[in-house]
C-alpha cells in the first residue's frame, strides 16, 4: 500500500484557516465521520490527529496479544465491510491494517493532518466559528466533532515509590517493542481487558511473571479460530452472506442485555459457563478461589480467553492479591511485606474515562470548559450534543460505551445523528445549532431510569463505568437497537437555530 501519512493538509494550519467541519480524532469515530463525509461529496473537512496515523486504539495498542474481543464480522463498519479477516477475533496488526485501507480507499487521508494535537478549541460567538488551536497550528471550524476517545489517555496508578523503579515500566497501550522482555522477572498491575491478552502473550517467555490483582474479572471462553478461505471467498462473491453474519452474531450479543439491564436472572447461564471455565481451567483450590469474583457477572466487563487462566497457574507465574504498598528501585513490596525482585513493570491499568482530558479543552460560549460544565456529572443530550457549545457534537461521548457489543456499532449511530445534524444546518441556513438545556435534563433522566436495576448499577462492584457520584455516566443502559432509533434524525425540537443572516447578539 502506498502511504498517504504526510498529508499536505498538514502544512496549512494558520490562524486564518477555515474549514466547514473541523474533527478531532482519528479513530473508528474520527474516521468513520471522515469515511461517510466524504462518500457525501463533502471535501470541506479536517481530521486533526496528534498520533502519526490513523487507528485510535488500534494504533496505540501494540502489545503482545492485542485482539478484539468483539467479532470482527461486528467489530467494524458496516459500510465498509471486510471479506477477509483472517480470524473470528483478528488481532491489533489486522485491525489497524483494515482502518489504513479503509481511509486509503475512501480517500481520507487528505484530510488528516498528523501531529496536531488540539490544545484549545474556543466558541467564537462574534463570528460563529470554533477557534481551534493545535500542536501543528491553528485554524478555525464553522462545526466541531471529537471523536478524541473515551479510552484513549492512560492511567498511571498512583502507587509510592513508582518514579523511583530503575527498570522499565510501560502502560499498555505505550508498548514498547524494542524492549525484550525474555528472561525477565515481570509485574503485571491490573486484571482488565488488556492485561488478560498481555498475561498469556509474555508468560513463556519471561523467566518470572507476578500478576497484581485487585478485583478478579468474570472470564468466558473465547471462539476464536481461523476463518476458511472458502468462507472468505463466499463473503467476497456474496456481500449478503457477510451481512447476515452480521446481523446473527449482532442479535446473539444483544440477548445479553436481558441479563445486563433487565433481569439480572438471566445472566445467571453465563455465571455458571464462566465458573465452569474457571474450574475446568485452575486445578489450585487457593488459586482458584483468589481468582473468583465476588460481584454478578456483567458488572464489570465480561472477558473472553482460552489462556488466562493457563498462564496465571504456569509454574512460573504467580497471582499477587495482597495489594501493593510500594515500588523500590528493584522490587515491588505488597502490604503483607513481601518483596519481589522486578525487572519491568507492565501497567495495564486502563484509562481516564470519567474526567475526559478532551474536555479540559473545550470552552462554549459562556467561557467554561466541557469540564466545568459537568462538574456535577457529564451531561448531553443522545450523548452527542451540549447546552452552552454550540456547534458541537461529541463522538463516543458520555452514555455511548457498550460492552456486551461493537462500539462501531454505537458510533454508526451517532454517525447518522451528526451528518443529520449537519444537513439540517444546511437546509435551513443555520449558521448555530445548539441542543437545550431541557432536553439535557430529560436525556439525563432518561439514563438514570434505565440504568435503575441493571447488573452495572446493582452488581455489587465498582467499576469505571461509574463515575465519583455512582451514577452511570459511561454506559448505554439498554438495547443498542434503542440508542439507534434515539439517533436516527435529529431532535429538531430540542434544538435552537440562529440563521446564518440573523444579528449578532451584542
Ligand atoms: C485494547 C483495547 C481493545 C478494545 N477492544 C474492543 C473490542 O473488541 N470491541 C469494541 O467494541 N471496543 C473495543 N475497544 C474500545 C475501543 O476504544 C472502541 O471500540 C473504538 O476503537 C473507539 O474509537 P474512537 O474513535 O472513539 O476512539 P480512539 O480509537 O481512542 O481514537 C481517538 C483518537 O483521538 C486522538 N486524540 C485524542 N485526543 C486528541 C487531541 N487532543 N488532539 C488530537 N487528537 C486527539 C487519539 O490520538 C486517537 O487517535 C477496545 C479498547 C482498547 C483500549
Amino acid at each position: 500500500m502506498t502511504s498517504t501519512r504526510v498529508s499536505p493538509a498538514a502544512a496549512v494550519l494558520t490562524p486564518g484557516r477555515e474549514v466547514g467541519v473541523a474533527v478531532i480524532g482519528s479513530g473508528f469515530a474520527g474516521l468513520g465521520l471522515a469515511i461517510r463525509l466524504r462518500q457525501q461529496g463533502e471535501t470541506d473537512f479536517l481530521v486533526l490527529e496528534r498520533g502519526d496515523d490513523v487507528g485510535g486504539t488500534w494504533r496505540d495498542n501494540t502489545y503482545p496479544g492485542a485482539a478484539c474481543d468483539v467479532q470482527s464480522h461486528l467489530y467494524s463498519f458496516s459500510f465498509a465491510p471486510n471479506p477477509d479477516w483472517p480470524r473470528t477475533y483478528s488481532g491489533q496488526p489486522e485491525i489497524q491494517a483494515y482502518l489504513r485501507s479503509t481511509a486509503e480507499r475512501f480517500g481520507v487521508y487528505p484530510h488528516c493532518v498528523f501531529g496536531a494535537d488540539v490544545t484549545d478549541a474556543r466558541w467564537d460567538d462574534a463570528a460563529r466559528r470554533w477557534r481551534i488551536t493545535t500542536t501543528a497550528g491553528e485554524l478555525s471550524a464553522r462545526v466541531l466533532v471529537s471523536a478524541a476517545g473515551a479510552l484513549a489517555d492512560p492511567v498511571l496508578p498512583d502507587i509510592p515509590g513508582l518514579g523511583s523503579f530503575a527498570g522499565t515500566v510501560m502502560h499498555s497501550a505505550r508498548w514498547n517493542a524494542d524492549h525484550d522482555l525474555t528472561g525477565e522477572q515481570v509485574a503485571v498491575i491490573g486484571t482488565g481487558a488488556s492485561a488478560i491478552q498481555i498475561v498469556p502473550a509474555i508468560q513463556p517467555r519471561v523467566v518470572g511473571l507476578a500478576v497484581y490483582q485487585r478485583t478478579p474479572p468474570w472470564v468466558i471462553p473465547r471462539g476464536d479460530r481461523p476463518v476458511r478461505p472458502a468462507a472468505r471467498r463466499t463473503y467476497r462473491r456474496f456481500p449478503a452472506v457477510q451481512r447476515a453474519v452480521r446481523g446473527a452474531l449482532y442479535a446473539s450479543r444483544e440477548v445479553l442485555v436481558v441479563g445486563l439491564a433487565k433481569q439480572r436472572r438471566f445472566l445467571k447461564p453465563v455465571g455458571k459457563l464462566a465458573r465452569a471455565h474457571l474450574d475446568g481451567q485452575v486445578r489450585d483450590l487457593q488459586l482458584r478461589a483468589a481468582l473468583t469474583p465476588d460481584y454478578t457477572i456483567g458488572c464489570k466487563r465480561i472477558l473472553i480467553s482460552n489462556d488466562y487462566y493457563p498462564a496465571v497457574s504456569a509454574p512460573n507465574a504467580e497471582l499477587v492479591t495482597a495489594g501493593i504498598a510500594e515500588v523500590r528501585p528493584h522490587s515491588i513490596v505488597t502490604r503483607d511485606g513481601v518483596e519481589r525482585p522486578t525487572d519491568t513493570i507492565v501497567l495495564a491499568t486502563g484509562f481516564a474515562t470519567t474526567d475526559l482530558p478532551i474536555a479540559h479543552r473545550i470552552t462554549g460560549r459562556a467561557g467554561h470548559t466541557l469540564a466545568e460544565a459537568w462538574a456535577g456529572g457529564m451531561v448531553t443530550n443522545r450523548g452527542t450534543a451540549v447546552a452552552g457549545f454550540p456547534n458541537l457534537f461529541l463522538l463516543v461521548g458520555p452514555n455511548v460505551g457498550v460492552g456486551h457489543t461493537s462500539m462501531v456499532y454505537m458510533i454508526e449511530s451517532q454517525l447518522n445523528y451528526v451528518l443529520d445534524a449537519l444537513a439540517t444546518m444546511d437546509a435551513e441556513g443555520l449558521a448555530v445549532l445548539e441542543t437545550t438545556p431541557q432536553a439535557q435534563a430529560d436525556y439525563r433522566q432518561l439514563i438514570a431510569d434505565r440504568s435503575q436495576g441493571t447488573v452495572w448499577l446493582a452488581g455489587g462492584c465498582g467499576s469505571w463505568y461509574l463515575d465519583e457520584h455512582g451514577h452511570n455516566t459511561t454506559l448505554w443502559p439498554d438495547f443498542t437497537f434503542r440508542f439507534r432509533a434515539l439517533t436516527r434524525r435529529l431532535d429538531r425540537e430540542n434544538y435552537t437555530g440562529t440563521p446564518a443572516d440573523a444579528e449578532v447578539a451584542a
